[in-house]
């Protein structure tokens, strides 16, 4: 996300077909800013400009950001790949209030809700028919003759604009811009908020597994082992029906070695989302064995997701949505590396290449991809997430790239640039901070509400056009308050360059 103020003037375009809607109450336009800051509310002075369009469609916050929704000025586009109408110029300062062409927390929500897939994802009939197909015969082919189908279904995938390959960071553009213009109303020179991460982490970072086979379950232990042996604390995803026996002795294995334990569909056979009535009821099952496990997360069988559906789901936590769908089967991407609620559920992001397309599908035998999506999602102090399965590193080819893996995980938790956490330890934080406040006690702020010991307050400021975190150290610490970029050098959004 570009932290600097593009000068650039819009290009003429016919203004959308508008039609009055009742302008969103002011809360409304900035919630999904001030839940992702935790900023003081008067900080957050948002509201719209005019009436916004009836119609959905595409147009850039500045030149790093594509939206899709509802404007009130200038043309939507109806492909990610057409020209694009950019609403920045139209952003209006009034003292301390930002006018804007648009409602971000709308936006946000499509990014998030994968509202714009439909109108520019590669999927199709095809992608389904193909798919459907595909699930019926995948548990009797073998991995060598999977990923030939597999790569023949996801062919097109380096072909798809949007969401960014290989990490999309469009929801976090969209907020820091807001900050960048808020800051240059000029009624403040910083915006304090609370910082993203406990004890003033630079980044989050959670390691999965998704247990598909009798032999991946057998291979548990082992995996437990190499994570331990790099002090990585994991999660194992179990499939509770037709795959495998899961045994109480199990599952006490697991939660005795402190990793955690979530729920991985039903019975994986690609159904779970066919129809409502059939989620509706597997739904129950699947909310009867995360009961009987003590797990508190799910995840779909091969991420797929309705999350409109998610509310007969009673589950803490999800992580079953990819930020850059290209490469799953249900193409799309909710374009963040940041936790969001979905109801009370909270969606952990799926945010780096799952094992087995880096294997199978990019028959890619190296940790650069990955290397490449970490310092990205770092840049920008995301969460870092990766699911790989015990299925696919038996193999010790696959087990070496692993290993690789969490060596570097290890190594950037030591230069204190990453915090290494179960998810569970993740939603358990990220829930606590989206019910802290800060406060003004005389002229310090100062945070409330649960865990507030582990968070930290940090200032947003400009550095000439440049967006800066600063986060404040501890009240009893040695004052040295850390200085974080709020990124660098943002990829081009449309890079499309395979890696
Ligand atoms: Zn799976």
């Amino acid at each position: 996300m570009s932290s600097q103020i593009q000068e650039h003037s819009a290009e003429s375009a016919p203004p959308s077909i508008s039609v009055p809607v009742h302008e969103p109450r002011r809360d409304a336009v900035n919630s999904a800013f001030l839940d992702y800051y935790r900023c003081p509310e008067n900080f957050a002075d948002l509201i719209l400009s005019r009436d916004l369009s009836a119609n959905r469609g595409f147009f850039q916050f500045g030149r790093d950001a594509i939206c899709y929704g509802q404007s009130s000025r200038g043309s939507l586009a109806k492909r990610a790949t057409d020209e694009l109408y950019d609403t920045e110029t139209d952003v209006v300062a009034d003292q301390n209030t930002l006018r804007l062409p648009f409602n971000p927390s709308e936006i946000v929500a499509n990014l998030r809700y994968e509202r714009y897939v439909s109108s520019c994802n590669g999927g199709g009939v095809r992608g389904s028919i193909l798919r459907k197909s595909y699930y019926l015969v995948r548990p009797f082919l073998p991995v060598s003759v999977r990923k030939h189908l597999q790569r023949i279904q996801l062919r097109d995938w380096h072909e798809i604009p949007f969401p960014n390959w290989p990490v999309d960071l469009t929801v976090e553009r969209i907020l820091a811009k807001l900050l960048v213009l808020l800051l240059k109303t000029g009624s403040t020179d910083k915006i304090p908020f609370i910082w993203f991460w406990p004890d003033g982490s630079p980044s989050c970072a959670i390691m999965t597994h998704d247990v598909e086979t009798l032999s991946g379950r057998n291979f548990c232990s082992e995996l437990m082992d190499l994570d331990d042996a790099y002090g990585v604390k994991s999660s194992f995803q179990v499939i509770p029906e037709n795959r495998y026996p899961v045994a109480q002795s199990f599952l006490d294995r697991i939660r005795h070695r402190e990793f955690e334990i979530n729920v991985h569909d039903l019975n994986h056979d690609g159904h779970l989302f066919r129809n409502r009535e059939l989620f509706l009821r597997r739904a129950e099952q699947i909310n009867r064995y995360g009961k009987a496990y003590g797990a508190l997360g799910f995840r779909s069988g091969a991420l797929y997701h309705n999350l409109d559906w998610y509310d007969a789901l009673n589950f803490s936590y999800d992580m079953s949505v990819a930020s850059v769908g290209h490469l799953e089967a249900q193409r799309g991407g909710c374009s963040s590396v940041m936790p969001f609620f979905v109801g009370d559920i909270l969606e952990l992001p799926v945010t780096t290449t799952q094992d087995y397309s880096l294997f199978h599908v990019l028959n890619q035998y190296s940790t650069d991809l990955w290397k490449r999506q970490i310092a990205l999602i770092m840049k920008n102090h995301g969460m870092i997430s990766f699911i790989v399965h015990p299925d696919y590193v038996m193999e010790r080819r696959a087990r070496d790239i692993y290993e690789l893996l969490l060596a570097h995980l290890a190594d950037l938790r030591s230069e204190g640039k990453v915090w290494i956490a179960r998810p569970g330890e993740v939603n358990q934080w990220w829930r606590a901070r989206s019910q802290m406040r800060l406060v003004l006690q005389g002229d310090q702020w100062v945070i409330e509400g649960p865990q507030k010991d582990r968070a930290r307050i940090a200032y947003a400021v400009l550095e000439g056009d440049s967006l800066r975190y600063q986060v404040q150290p501890r009240e009893h610490e040695v004052p040295q308050g850390e200085e974080h970029p709020a990124d660098a050098a943002p990829e081009p959004q449309r890079d499309k360059t395979a890696a």
